[in-house]
């Protein structure tokens, strides 16, 4: 009789203790996704920017990171109503997620209308390519925006910076980088990208725009 009692509260803390681990693995998962557009949200980005920049100054491989913010937003929202703004944003997080080919890179949404996307072991030709790419998947959305001023579609402006980090400089360094090329973005008239690369090595463009 005790025996069977003891194999019964056996049973019962081994389930118990299955189930706490299964809450803590949806937790962990809740904890690093954007809820809205369902990529990771900006805690998974802040730490995987991080683990990368380390990663890459041990390899002294090219880190690549990309800011992409949606034009005239506040002008779709207040026209279309924040309800459309929110499908808009899933599916703009949906054309960059598939401008993404390697395992290693990240898409995130970093904040309103901003996404972010790491690019590790990638120089500054290799994130041209993906901002090309996210360019011309959003444009294949053919979302309508008619009081963008740009043009007839939902665009978005793309600031790129790439680096090989070292132990001296931080996360921050490329991150300032990225945001200065898209302030340039959309400084010279959105639906763009402009390229902030350090080193003439790896790339003969400085601060260049590129349409
Ligand atoms: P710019 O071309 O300079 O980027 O102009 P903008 O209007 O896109 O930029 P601004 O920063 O003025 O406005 C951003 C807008 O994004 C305002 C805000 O209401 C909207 N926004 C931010 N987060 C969300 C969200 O989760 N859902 C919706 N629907 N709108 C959002
Ligand atoms: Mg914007
Ligand atoms: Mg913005």
């Amino acid at each position: 009789m005790v025996e069977l009692e003891l194999q019964k509260e056996i049973s019962d803390r081994l389930l118990a203790e299955a189930n706490l681990q299964k809450a803590n693995q949806e937790l962990e998962s809740l904890s690093c996704i954007d809820s809205l557009t369902g990529i990771a949200n900006r805690r998974r980005f802040d730490r995987s920017l991080e683990q990368e920049w380390q990663r890459m100054t041990r390899e002294q491989k090219p880190l690549s990171l990309i800011f992409c913010d949606v034009d005239r937003f506040k002008k779709y929202n207040d026209r279309y109503g924040h309800q459309a703004g929110d499908r808009c944003l899933q599916q703009v997080a949906k054309a960059i997620h598939s401008s993404l080919l390697r395992s290693g890179d990240l898409a995130a949404r970093y904040g309103g209308e901003e996404f972010a996307i790491i690019l590790p072991n990638t120089d500054a030709v290799g994130a041209i390519a993906v901002a090309k790419r996210i360019k011309s998947q959003l444009a294949n959305l053919q979302i309508a925006h008619d009081d963008s001023s740009i043009g007839k579609y939902v665009t978005a402006s793309l600031g790129v910076a790439s680096l090989i980090p070292n132990a001296q400089n931080e996360p921050d360094f490329l991150i300032a980088q990225a945001d200065k090329a898209l302030y340039q973005a959309k400084e010279q008239g959105r639906d763009r990208f402009v390229v902030f690369c350090e080193n003439l090595d790896c790339c003969d463009l400085t601060l260049t725009q590129l349409l």
